[in-house]
């Protein structure tokens, strides 16, 4: 098959090793950075160009890797190659949610999938009853598009919370405030699904006096074993986005699993060490399944 791998640059772990197993397999693979990507549009069929190569016709399925920073664009040209019949393992309305936190949530409240007691609002004038409304102190603050741990707050206090919020308000930022689980102790678990399949998952522990488990916060990474329960939710988180690769991350509170957010482009290394499961390979059988029947 030939393979169009979304994405800035080979320098990335999970990119390098989704190329490598790809040629593996027996495949042609081709590094194709979406924000050098152009696509025409007009009265005939549109094309799509990689600086000045028009790509419309060259590929078999595409593995978008939309990093935070351009996905409005990487999102549209996902959607051009969908249009135009190519099978991508995320879809660009998949991308979309994933990248934001709160249409993510509105999603899975809809569909009972469990989540942190979670408010969303613009309004500078009512802060505090909002902070009430929620539960009261302390809170978790977040920007509805971080990543990598950054742009999640925790704020002790109501009085700490309303000068944070105030903030963002006053700068158009798009936060959502949540309830703070003391109890999942700074842990959370990654569960990375493939197809309809859960492949690999672990544990990820926050260093000490953190309450991000992110391993780009210096979280560390465990092996670990999921409850029946944990194993429904990242499924079904997965089904409900309509992605095809995902990693959808859980905190373990006393009301059970909670579901906080899903990454549609999640990364490898962690995961890979952890557990050492293949799971680029399981990426790319995926695609080999999928892709050469949408587009003969
Ligand atoms: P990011 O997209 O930046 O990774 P997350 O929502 O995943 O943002 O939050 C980062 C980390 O903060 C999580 O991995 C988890 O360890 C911790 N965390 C997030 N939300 C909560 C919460 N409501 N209660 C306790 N810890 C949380
Ligand atoms: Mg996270």
């Amino acid at each position: 098959m030939d393979i169009a791998l979304l994405s800035v640059s080979m320098n990335v772990y999970s990119t390098k090793r989704i190329a490598e197993e790809a040629q593996k397999c027996g495949h042609y693979i081709e590094l194709i950075d979406h924000t050098k990507c152009s696509v025409k549009l007009g009265m005939d069929k549109p094309r799509i160009y990689h600086r000045e190569e028009d790509i419309t016709n060259e590929f078999d399925a595409i593995i978008p890797r939309i990093g935070a920073k351009v996905t409005r664009h990487g999102v549209a040209v996902v959607k051009q190659f969908e249009m135009n019949g190519v099978f991508s393992t995320a879809r660009s309305l998949s991308i979309a949610r994933a990248r934001n936190k709160v249409r993510t949530l509105q999603i899975m409240a809809r569909k009972g999938i469990p989540i942190p007691e979670t408010l969303f609002s613009i309004n500078p004038d009512n802060i505090k009853e909002q902070i009430e409304i929620l539960g009261g102190a302390p809170v978790i603050i977040k920007i509805q598009e971080g990543t990598q741990g950054l742009g999640v707050i925790l704020a002790e206090s109501k009085k700490s919370a309303k000068s944070i919020i105030d903030t963002f308000y006053k700068m158009d930022t798009s936060i959502l405030m949540q309830e703070y689980v003391e109890e999942s102790n700074g842990e959370d678990i990654r569960i990375i699904v493939v197809g309809d399949k859960i492949v690999a998952s672990m544990k990820r522990t926050s260093e000490l006096g953190e309450f991000r488990s992110n391993v780009h916060r210096g979280g560390s990474t465990a092996k670990v074993k999921l409850s029946a329960k944990e194993e429904y939710i990242a499924l079904n988180a997965t089904k409900y986005l309509g992605l095809g690769v995902a990693g959808v991350d859980l905190i373990r509170s006393k009301k059970g699993p909670l579901l906080i957010e899903v990454n549609a482009s999640p990364g490898l290394q962690g995961i890979e060490a952890a557990t050492g499961i293949n799971v680029a390979r399981k990426i790319i059988k995926f695609v080999e399944k999928n892709g050469l029947r949408k587009r003969k």
